[in-house]
């Protein structure tokens, strides 16, 4: 089942998720249908053909330009593309055939999203981080990862947690410094991973948060407080931790 036949209907498909994935990133900040009208070229509203809509083909043939307009087309939807491509093949590799499976590939289209609009938008989707919470712990009584009980931990205890943090940091600085949408970012993380490493994903979120800021003061680049939006962290985190969570806390407890 993991010969490179089955491997590269995987990656094929995944490519084909993620134009699908592009669509939503491009839409939902702007709060516009995910399925209709058909994509159209951004700049000159013309609607594309069928054969500027394949999959990272189309992007390389056209050379991230416009038909019609010319207008260069946003590197990150073949980004996105090959991103999901390449992650629908290793998930298939790794898990093979499964519920498991279902649950990685939608918690990590689920990122992707959150991650493009975020960076762009500085915005977390209710409909894709609530939806996610109840869809996470839903597939949940079909895995044994996280299994259901650690699920609903996670959800109250990710969210929970950095809804506190949000709190405090509120009433001692009198100002917002993390949304309501990254409280239910990481409530949907909890759903997915279960508690453990939705806990693991906001310690790795952190340091890398702390160590691109600093990165970003040093250089001048901006202050601390607008480096970059905590929800792409976040999904990075996340990412890490479902592909090496456990290993990571073997790792950590056999110190002690
Ligand atoms: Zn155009």
């Amino acid at each position: 089942m993991t010969g490179p036949f089955a491997l590269t209907f995987a990656a094929l498909f995944g490519a084909v998720i993620g134009s699908f994935l592009n669509v939503c990133i491009h839409r939902l900040p702007r709060g516009t249908s995910i399925v209709w009208p058909a994509s159209a070229c951004p700049a000159c509203g013309r609607p594309l053909s069928w054969f500027e809509n394949i999959p990272i083909a189309s992007y390389l043939f056209l050379r991230g330009r416009c038909r019609t307009c010319g207008a260069p087309i946003s590197a990150r939807y073949l980004v996105i593309e090959a991103l999901t491509a390449a992650m629908f093949a290793v998930a298939w590799w790794y898990y093979g055939p499964g519920p498991m499976l279902i649950s990685r590939l939608i918690f990590g289209c689920a990122l992707i999203v959150l991650f493009a609009i975020d960076l762009e938008h500085h915005l977390l989707p209710n409909v894709i981080t609530l939806t996610g919470i109840v869809i996470g712990f839903l597939l949940s009584f079909t895995t044994d990862q996280p299994g259901w009980r650690s699920s609903l931990i996670g959800i109250v205890a990710g969210g929970g947690v950095l809804f506190l943090i949000a709190e405090i940091y509120y009433r001692v600085r009198h100002e917002e410094g993390l949304g309501m949408g990254d409280v239910k970012m990481l409530a949907m993380m909890g759903a997915f991973l279960g508690w453990p490493l939705a806990i693991l994903s906001l310690m790795i979120a952190s340091v890398a948060g702390t160590i691109i800021g600093i990165g970003l003061i040093i250089t001048r680049r901006g202050t601390m407080k607008y480096a970059l939006p905590f929800g792409t962290f976040l999904a990075i985190g996340a990412a890490v931790s479902a592909a090496a969570g456990p290993a990571i806390l073997r790792w950590y407890f056999g110190l002690w």
